[in-house]
């Protein structure tokens, strides 16, 4: 197989869900009721939908038929003894707790340990791990490596942690201040850049050596060992369940957002390799989630993640997710789109600013972006920019983003080569009329997470 050109997608279809080809009048009059916010779009008007990764993974016939064979029993569930198992013999974390997506477990390990006073440190933190410590009281720090910074700049883990920040921030702050380390892999706010073993190692020595709780936020596991094996030296014959497990050795605890590599829909889990913590976390999910044999899960919900896990790690697998995120990112740079390089894993992230100069920032050429994709294409897609991130000063004049990026996420298993192949045409038109492109304002927001919500109208 090694020797095509083509990289075919490793299953069949068995199942299939119709998406609707609309008219570009009809998607105008569509944006148009959604205040020219694709968040507000109904899914069933979207033709290709890259929102996000997250909990739109297609599900495999066996998980399928782990859905039927769920044992929904409220204590001692099989599907919950199946779970546990798989999670600890990847992880090699004793104490797993079940969640109902990744969040919950950042609320019950970061609530427990935050608190005023307290500093986390990331390679980057995500916005719900970010806001859960906040929330707390803790203060999160993000330390990517300089490299990250540079859009085009190649670097094989882009992903990685400035060890050096790392070790002055410790002995800045005092380890007894430090709630945890938490190394996200792949870093999704960062591009989806990979994280090498190298890195997670040595965040684990410098952990150990200050006596700091390590953590990993691996809701993308499978997807970075893709790359250890394929960039890192040593890695080259080394099964990717194989380096996921080594990763985890390194560090105390996880967090899972299983609605990424578990392959499933809904669902997450928080593993610990220390007692008294888990106890205490323990009663937090007996409060907030559910019983210690489901947390906020069904039977079903625990059976497909138990079989998810497994699947993720399948070679064939792998090399089809990430090489189809590749091929698109790399057929759109050859073309000329501006984007983030090397292309991360789960995602390809467009510089909409480079895409559109003449529109200023404050006119936000991020949303211009998306809504021309899903104008000429059905596509869509989420700004990463100013209106994600943008603030306001004293006058109400914005202060913007770093940069003005648009993501778009690749869910796994959900698209075939020719779905990808016309995304990459409707780039071909949005390249013929750039320069006719106009921005937006934003005409009513909420006070946070404005994204979601917000309405705009063209300048
Ligand atoms: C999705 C995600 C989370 C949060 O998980 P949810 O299941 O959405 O609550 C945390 N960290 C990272 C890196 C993620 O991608």
């Amino acid at each position: 197989m090694d020797h095509f050109r083509t990289i075919i997608e490793p299953f069949k279809i068995k199942t299939v869900e119709p998406i609707t080809v609309t008219s570009e009048e009809e998607r105008e009059t569509h944006l148009k009721e959604a205040f020219y916010n694709p968040f507000k779009l109904r899914s069933e008007h979207v033709l290709i939908d890259f929102l996000t990764d997250s909990g739109t993974s297609a599900m495999s016939s066996r998980q399928w038929a782990g859905m039927i064979d769920g044992d929904e029993a409220y204590a001692g569930s099989k599907s919950w003894l199946k779970m546990e198992e798989e999670v600890k013999d990847l992880t090699g974390y004793e104490h797993i707790l079940p969640t109902h997506q990744g969040r919950a477990g950042e609320r019950i390990l970061y609530g427990y340990l935050g608190g005023k006073g307290k500093v986390f440190i990331s390679n980057t933190h995500f916005d719900t791990t970010r806001a859960n410590i906040e929330f707390s009281g803790a203060e999160a720090i993000d330390i990517p490596i300089e490299e990250s910074l540079y859009p085009l700049l190649y670097h094989p883990f882009k992903g990685d942690m400035d060890l050096v920040k790392l070790e002055q921030l410790i002995s800045e702050r005092g380890s007894e201040n430090i709630g945890a380390v938490i190394l996200t892999v792949t870093n999704n706010s960062g591009g989806g850049q990979p994280v090498s073993m190298n890195n997670a190692r040595r965040v684990g020595e410098i952990c150990k050596e200050h006596n700091v709780l390590y953590i990993l936020d691996c809701c993308r596991i499978a997807e970075n060992a893709y790359f250890i094996q394929h960039r890192e030296a040593g890695y080259e014959n080394v099964p990717y369940r194989k380096i996921a497990q080594e990763m985890f050795s390194f560090a105390d605890g996880c967090v899972m957002s299983a609605k990424k590599d578990a392959l499933v829909n809904m669902g997450g889990f928080l593993a610990l390799r220390n007692q008294e913590l888990s106890d205490a976390c323990t009663n937090l999910l007996i409060i907030t989630e559910g019983f210690v044999t489901y947390g906020g899960l069904s039977g079903r919900d625990m059976e497909a993640i138990a079989i998810g896990l497994r699947e993720v790690f399948d070679p064939d697998y792998l090399k089809y997710r990430i090489r189809s995120t590749e091929y698109l990112g790399e057929k759109l740079f050859k073309m000329g789109v501006p984007l983030i390089w090397p292309i991360g894993g789960h995602a390809v992230y467009l510089d909409a600013k480079s895409f559109y100069p003449h529109i200023p920032v404050e006119q936000y050429p991020g949303q211009a972006l998306v809504c021309e994709l899903y104008l000429k294409g059905g596509i869509r897609s989420v700004e990463i920019g100013s209106v994600m991130f943008g603030k306001y000063d004293e006058n109400r004049k914005l202060i913007p983003a770093p940069n003005e990026l648009v993501r778009l996420a690749i869910p796994r298993r959900v698209y075939t080569q020719s779905h990808i192949e016309y995304v990459i045409e409707v780039f071909e038109k949005l390249l013929a009329k750039k320069e006719s492109v106009r921005g937006y304002r934003i005409t009513e927001e909420p006070r946070f997470l404005r994204h979601f919500t917000a309405k705009f109208e063209m300048v």
